[in-house]
């Protein structure tokens, strides 16, 4: 997927908790990673290689692992599996 995509798909997703982190980073910055979260069952599965859908994203900064925000919108979690 291009970047710009990316970018276009985080502007106009539902994030919150959304915070600057102490090394300056938000949801949106390149340093941050999405990690996803899933439900008991998820888990089973992504075990197994199925690929599931998380039930939300947290952004975490990759230098000190904050979480700058959390998302639990559709149009992140499908384009993330
Ligand atoms: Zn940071």
């Amino acid at each position: 997927m291009s970047e710009t995509r990316e970018t276009e798909i985080l502007k106009i997703a539902d994030v919150r908790a959304q915070k600057t982190c102490s090394c300056g980073h938000n949801y949106m910055s390149h340093m941050v990673s999405q990690i996803g979260q899933y439900t008991g069952w998820g888990w089973f599965w992504v075990l197994f290689g199925v690929t599931t859908e998380p039930v939300r994203v947290k952004f975490v900064c990759r230098r000190c692992s904050t979480v700058v925000g959390i998302s639990e919108d559709p149009k992140i979690l499908r384009r993330d599996v």
